[in-house]
């Protein structure tokens, strides 16, 4: 789950990082209000959960309340890479003499949390990582040990940050440490971190990614979920039990468990095919799941043909087959559907299929490659 920029510099500030302390308004008269109860000049931030923003015309600085009035009305509605903006964050402006990117991530690959930081901060963070990688440099944290303070203070140095700026930089870099590994967190950042024009370090940018997995051990952020911006369906699969994941490709696919999910996936794409989604049914598989499961996948439009797979273990093929055909009672599938039954009664299961206009198939390459040909099949006229 990602938390916008306000949540996130909100969970900062309670580990001690310093944010400018502003608000969110959903209309351009509150962000008026909330500038005349700032004073001077603030800057109106769309809060989408999504980064770029600035580069979008979402951030902009107002010199006055009438201008953040006027600013806040452009910015709301604004359309930013497929969000719709529907709040504005106000904060007082900041006087930018310098911009820091800095964060704490997962590295899958090292198993350990990776602190990066650069001198080379701001909106272009991305184009640093690309052409000059070297300028961001990387510090890895013991999960067990925890972020030394030598630790921050290597990086301080390995940025160039004057020296005087050292301890501030030091109780910044705890702060997000702390809010990154109490949260459970994929991702803490703040980009630009900035150094004012009188000298002080400033959190001026927060974005925070948590661990879907780990969301119930923290019932505080389940509360910061905004539902607007989550994918409908993936809303609706969580409903059911369902572990859905939307892609671009047009076959769709309904699996029984995450690793054959993503088998599955491989194979499509190894015959030549796109998955139109990552789709887990889990344990059981009742017609009301896979009812659910068929209007989900069907909710995209570009999907073309599905494939079902299906490995019996405790789960019955026979059962799955019947939960298909009373599910197709309810939902009404008009495209090619592609049955791959595999282990305990996978027979059975298939002989239940047969004389229905499902396709079934022994194997998974078969399986695949009749989806993907069925698909070509459909768009013929
Ligand atoms: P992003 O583009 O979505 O990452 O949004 P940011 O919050 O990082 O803002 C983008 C850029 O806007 C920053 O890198 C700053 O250069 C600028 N900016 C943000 N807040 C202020 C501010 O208070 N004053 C000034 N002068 N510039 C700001
Ligand atoms: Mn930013």
């Amino acid at each position: 789950m990602n938390l916008h920029e306000y949540q996130s510099k909100q969970i900062f500030a309670e580990y001690g990082v310093p944010v400018p302390q502003g608000e969110v308004a959903t209309t351009p008269a509150q962000a008026r209000q909330i500038a005349e109860k700032l004073g001077g000049k603030v800057v109106i931030k769309a809060q989408v959960l999504t980064g770029g923003r600035g580069k979008a015309g979402g951030v902009k600085v107002a010199n006055n309340p009438a201008e953040a009035e006027a600013l806040a009305g452009q910015i709301l509605g604004l359309d930013i890479k497929g969000h719709l903006v529907k709040k504005v964050l106000v904060d007082p402006a900041a006087d930018i003499a310098t911009e820091i990117y800095v964060s704490f991530t997962n590295d899958r690959g090292a198993r350990k949390p990776l602190m990066m930081a650069s001198a080379a901060g701001g909106m272009d963070i991305e184009e640093v990582a690309r052409t000059d990688p070297e300028k961001i440099i990387k510090i890895y944290v013991d999960p067990h040990l925890g972020l030394h303070d030598y630790q921050a203070r290597e990086m301080a140095a390995a940025i160039e940050l004057p020296q005087e700026l050292w301890p501030a930089f030091n109780q910044i870099a705890q702060g997000l440490w702390h809010a990154y590994w109490d949260k459970d967190a994929t991702l803490a950042e703040i980009n630009p971190l900035i150094i004012t024009g009188d000298g002080r370090l400033v959190g001026l940018d927060g974005k925070m990614s948590i661990d879907d997995n780990a969301m119930y051990r923290h019932p505080e952020l389940e509360a910061l979920r905004d539902k607007d911006e989550e994918v409908a369906e993936e809303n609706e699969a969580r409903k059911f039990g369902l572990s859905y994941i939307k892609l671009d490709g047009n076959i769709g696919c309904m699996v029984n468990g995450a690793g054959l999910a993503m088998t599955t996936m491989d194979i499509i794409k190894l015959f030549g095919g796109e998955p139109a989604n990552f789709l887990d049914i889990g344990g059981g598989a009742g017609a009301d799941k896979v009812a659910a499961a068929f209007r989900i996948i069907l909710s995209d439009p570009n999907v073309e043909a599905i494939l079902i797979n299906i490995f019996g273990g405790i789960t019955r093929c026979d059962e799955v087959a019947r939960g298909i055909l009373d599910a197709m009672e309810q939902v009404k599938v008009t495209i090619p559907l592609v049955v791959r039954f595999g282990g305990t009664n996978a027979d059975e299961g298939r002989a239940l299929l047969e004389g229905t206009k499902l396709i079934t198939a022994q194997t998974l390459s078969d399986a695949a490659q009749k989806a993907i040909q069925a698909a070509k099949d459909a768009k013929q006229p």
